[in-house]
């Protein structure tokens, strides 16, 4: 398919704004639309990077595809808005005792062994420290605010039922419409079936802490984002899925601090946001049912995945280059579109 006549972006989050990139860089014409809705995850998003995740101590789907082209990506558009947005450190994950026989079991596995880059054992409190490597933070907020700037988004909402927007402009074809709308998306049941987490936040002043690396351990993880400020995080909320701040979820982030280490911190702010989640982190891009564009399901690793599935949607779109089986929005719907 070609997208004759430009495309138009709903929604300028993580995805939208990748995917605006990708094709300002192919020359294409576009049009972005955002409405500023609370509760949108790349408002609030730590921008954590991290290889090696989870309980189980897994390599991120497609790591070896991604990362590197996320990483390019971020270098990129931050040289051409002259603000740095990929920020390198090392990973240091905490390992309790309970979970040592499992991750132990996985360091020499060839799919880990090239993320590990030192084993720290018997630890004040833990019973290991392994530092990975590749890994970093994203300046979310501050990749997509250079980029609303940078395209002059326009401010309003495009409404996805395509009668005609808040903007006036007169209705157009459906095909070229790509919705990015994250979890608002998803809960309007733009994609069938979801698991949109909410998630709250906390950022820290913290005098004296180590600004060189990230750490994850007892549930969550701590973030350096620099001039003594860090970021912490973070719950999973299924049922109330909004953007407001609780002081339960405060009360559980400061539980992972505790399990952390960090006594001495002052709470500079407190945000909640909705991970747009299908299937784990694992996004979905293609047409959809009533015939427009999807472009969701970043989850909690947007950072990682939506640079190199912005590019691949750009592919399909111009070129109509093949939408690789596990990122087809029309597979994984069953072919109903
Ligand atoms: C607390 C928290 C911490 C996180 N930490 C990390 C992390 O450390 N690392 C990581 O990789 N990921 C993290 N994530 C996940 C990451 O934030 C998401 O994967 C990513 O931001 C999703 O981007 P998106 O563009 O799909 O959705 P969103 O960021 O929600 O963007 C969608 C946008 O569309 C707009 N919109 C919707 N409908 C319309 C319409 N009709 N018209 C106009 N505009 C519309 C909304 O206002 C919104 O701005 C975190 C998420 C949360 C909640």
């Amino acid at each position: 398919m070609s997208a004759e006549g430009g495309v138009e972006i709903v929604g300028q989050g993580l995805a939208g704004c990748c995917l605006g990139w990708h094709l300002h860089w192919r020359g294409e014409d576009f049009r972005a639309f955002e409405d500023g809705r609370k509760g949108a995850a790349s408002q609030v998003a730590a921008g954590l990077l991290n290889p090696v995740t989870g309980k189980n101590f897994e390599p991120s789907w497609r790591i070896g595809d991604f990362l590197p082209e996320a990483v390019d990506f971020y270098e990129k558009v931050g040289a051409e808005v002259g603000i740095p947005l990929w920020f390198p450190l090392s990973v240091v994950r905490l390992v309790a005792e309970k979970e040592w026989g499992k991750v132990s079991g996985k360091l020499e596995q060839a799919q880990v062994a090239p993320w590990v880059e030192r084993v720290e054992e018997n630890l004040d409190g833990w019973r290991a420290a392994v530092t990975l490597r590749g890994g970093g933070r994203v300046d979310v907020k501050g990749f997509c605010a250079a980029t609303k700037k940078m395209f002059e988004v326009r401010t309003s909402k495009l409404d996805p039922s395509f009668v005609e927007d808040s903007a006036g402009r007169p209705p157009s074809s459906k095909k070229r419409m790509v919705r990015c709308e994250g979890a608002f998306g998803l809960m309007g049941g733009a994609m069938g079936d979801h698991r949109c987490a909410k998630g709250e936040i906390l950022t820290l002043r913290i005098p004296g802490g180590g600004e060189s690396r990230i750490l994850i351990g007892g549930g969550g993880w701590l973030v350096p984002v620099g001039n003594g400020l860090f970021r912490a995080g973070s719950t999973y909320e299924w049922e109330k899925l909004n953007g407001e701040p609780t002081m339960a979820g405060r009360i559980r982030v400061e539980e992972i601090l505790e399990r952390l280490g960090v006594e001495n911190f002052e709470v500079v702010a407190h945000e909640a946001g909705i991970r747009p989640i299908i299937r784990r982190s694992m996004p979905l891009i293609g047409r959809l049912p009533d015939g427009s564009v999807g472009f969701n399901g970043l989850g909690s690793k947007g950072s990682l995945y939506a640079p190199g599935t912005a590019r691949r949607l750009v592919d399909w779109l111009l070129e109509g280059k093949e939408i690789e089986e596990d990122l087809d929005l029309e597979h994984w719907m069953g072919g109903t579109a």
